[in-house]
C-alpha cells in the first residue's frame, strides 16, 4: 500500500507538489490524470523511492517497481535474462510463469529487437511481475502502442493486477483508459489534486457549440 501525506516538491523555485495527500490499499487501481508538466511523473518517481520529496511523510511498502512507456530492455539480453535480470539464478522458473502469464510462454530465448512493441511491454510487464510487487507504478504504459495493442495491453494489466493484487498507479493522458481501468480517478492541477474535473481545463468546442453560445447570452 501507499501513503502520502502533505508531499512537497520543488525544483528551483517552481512548486511542482504543493501538499499531496494520497492513499492507495492494496488490490485498489489508481489513475492519475492532469496537464502536461504537473508533476505527474515526479509523483511517480517519488512513489518509486528515486526523487526525495522537500517535505511531508510518503510511505510505501517495500517491493515496488515502475513500468514504463518505453519497455527499456537490454538489447544484448535474452527475453527471459531482461525478465529476470538482477535475481538470484533460482527466479528463471518464476520468470518463466510470469511471461506465460503475459501470453510470451516460448519467447524465453528470443532478443529483444526480433519482438513488437507490444511483446516488448509484455515482457516489461513480466518483468515487474516476478519481483511480486506490492506498488505497481505504471507512467503512461500503453501510450506509445499501436490503438488495437494498447487494448490488449490494457486487459492483459487490468488481468494481472486483479489477481495479484499490488496498490497501482497508473499516470496517463487518456481519460477512457483511466476511467476504463481504475477504481479512483485523480486529477493533479497547480500541484494538488483537483475536486472538480473539469474547473480550469479548457473546453474548445463552446466556442462554436450553439447550446452553450446562448448559454453564455443568457448568463
Ligand atoms: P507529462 O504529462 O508531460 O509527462 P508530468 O505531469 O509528468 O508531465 P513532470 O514530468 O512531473 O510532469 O514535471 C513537472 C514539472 O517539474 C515540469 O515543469 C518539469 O519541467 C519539472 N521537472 C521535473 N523533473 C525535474 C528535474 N529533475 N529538474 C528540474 N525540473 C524538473
Amino acid at each position: 500500500a501507499v501513503r502520502v501525506e502533505n508531499l512537497r516538491k520543488s525544483f528551483g523555485a517552481a512548486e511542482v507538489l504543493g501538499g499531496i495527500d494520497l492513499e492507495v490499499r492494496e488490490g485498489e487501481f489508481v489513475a492519475l490524470l492532469g496537464p502536461s508538466g504537473t508533476g505527474k511523473t515526479t509523483l511517480l518517481r517519488v512513489l518509486a523511492g528515486l526523487e526525495r520529496p522537500d517535505g511531508g511523510t510518503v510511505l510505501t511498502a517495500p517491493r515496488r517497481t515502475t513500468v514504463y512507456q518505453e519497455p527499456r530492455l537490454a538489447v544484448a539480453r535474452r527475453v527471459l535474462a531482461n525478465v529476470v535480470l538482477g535475481l538470484p539464478r533460482s527466479a528463471r522458473a518464476a520468470g518463466r510463469r510470469a511471461l506465460a502469464e503475459v501470453g510470451l510462454a516460448g519467447y524465453e530465448r528470443a532478443w529483444p529487437a526480433t519482438l513488437s512493441g507490444g511483446e516488448a511491454q509484455r515482457v516489461a510487464l513480466a518483468r515487474a511481475l516476478v519481483r511480486d510487487p506490492q506498488v505497481l507504478l505504471l507512467d503512461e504504459p500503453f501510450a506509445a502502442l499501436d490503438a488495437l495493442t494498447r487494448l490488449q495491453a490494457q486487459d492483459l494489466v487490468a488481468e494481472l493486477c486483479a489477481r495479484h493484487r499490488p496498490a497501482v498507479v497508473l499516470v496517463t493522458h487518456d481519460v477512457d483508459e483511466a476511467v476504463r481501468l481504475a477504481d479512483r480517478v485523480l486529477v493533479l492541477r497547480d500541484g494538488t489534486f483537483a475536486t472538480d474535473l473539469a474547473v480550469g481545463l479548457p473546453r474548445p468546442r463552446d466556442r462554436d457549440d450553439p447550446v452553450a453560445v446562448e448559454h453564455r447570452r443568457f448568463l
